[in-house]
């Protein structure tokens, strides 16, 4: 199998493009396609300053690799969750690209401990609030990110979501008919009116087998355990179900997906009056002084219930 490019030894056969790449014609591609995501999703520019969101894992690595080689300014946040040996050993490798790679374009890396500064880890939270882990975690996750971003002047979070996770997480509203979320899904969403900073997915144009194959071929150190936290979501089985169509018939999922960003772009955009009613209906929260459109945040909300919970 030769490269379709320059015809050197292929490494890497990509089926729903109909082609197979070397380890540089490869890259390229990777590159070309946050490119054309980045440009036609109007992420950013050069001269703004991006925060990614990193977990040690192959796509916000890959990532945040990406956006240094391509010449972005991109830092990154870490939220060190304190699930035992999965933190430890993700926290590690976040560490060691942050000292080799990232370091050697300039970049800083911000951490949170969520066992530090909210008191304790994410599962004993959750149990405090009696609410799911992943509920407590994603409340706690995108305050901090949040936070970060505001606090350090970045001008957009950019998240290593990828196709996969974003046709998953598609096939999950549809088939639910969530269409206030049907709503919300994009890779690129303007500064949001409960006070939430820009946020981006960069990586929405490639698939979870690509970015695999992009961290081995550059020497990028990831964890590969998942989250134990994530056993038996059912996004799991929406990439399941997913990924057998895509065997079956390669391109369902770019198809599924882009095709629905294609209708969604053709809707109307919400007119500037709305935009500026929805900004003018922020308040700094009582507690922290964030952004919200409640009296009080709802992680201020979320942290006030764990430390009443914990004093009973
Ligand atoms: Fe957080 Fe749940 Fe994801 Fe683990 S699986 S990182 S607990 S949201
Ligand atoms: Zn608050």
């Amino acid at each position: 199998m030769n490269c379709t490019k320059c015809k050197t030894k292929a490494v890497m056969k990509l089926p729903r493009h109909n082609a197979a790449f070397c380890k540089a014609c490869f890259n390229g591609f990777v590159h070309d396609q946050v490119g054309k995501a980045i440009k036609s999703q109007k992420m950013f520019s050069k001269d703004e300053r991006i925060l990614v969101a990193v977990s040690g894992g192959k796509d916000s690595l890959a990532l945040w690799d990406i956006l240094l080689k391509l010449g972005y300014k991109a830092d990154a946040l870490y939220v060190d969750l304190g699930i035992g040996s999965y933190s430890e050993q993700s926290h590690a490798k976040v560490i060691r690209f942050a000292e080799t790679v990232a370091a050697a374009h300039g970049a800083t890396l911000h951490v949170h401990t969520v066992e530090q500064e909210e008191g304790a880890g994410i599962r004993e939270l959750a149990m405090l609030v009696h609410r799911p882990t992943c509920s407590t975690c994603g409340t706690i996750k995108r305050y901090q990110f949040n936070r970060a971003a505001i606090e350090h002047h970045y001008d957009v979070m950019a998240t290593g979501h990828n196709l996969d996770d974003e046709a998953a997480r598609l096939l999950g509203n549809v088939l639910h008919w969530q269409e206030e979320y049907l709503d919300k899904q994009a890779p690129s969403l303007p500064a949001s009116v409960d006070g939430f900073a820009k946020k981006v997915k960069p990586l929405y144009r490639l698939t979870e087998r690509e970015l695999a194959a992009y961290a081995v071929l550059n020497k990028i150190d990831y964890i590969v355990e998942e989250c134990p936290m994530a056993k038996g979501a059912r996004t799991l089985l929406y990439k399941e179900v997913l990924n057998r169509l895509e065997t079956e018939s390669p391109g369902t999922k770019q198809t599924f997906y882009w095709g629905f960003l294609e209708k969604q772009q053709r809707r109307e955009s919400p007119s500037p009056t709305m935009a500026e009613r929805d900004q003018s209906a922020l308040r700094p929260c009582a507690t922290c002084g964030q952004p919200t459109t409640a009296e009080v945040c709802s992680y201020c909300k979320l942290m006030a219930r764990a430390k009443t919970s914990s004093l009973s």
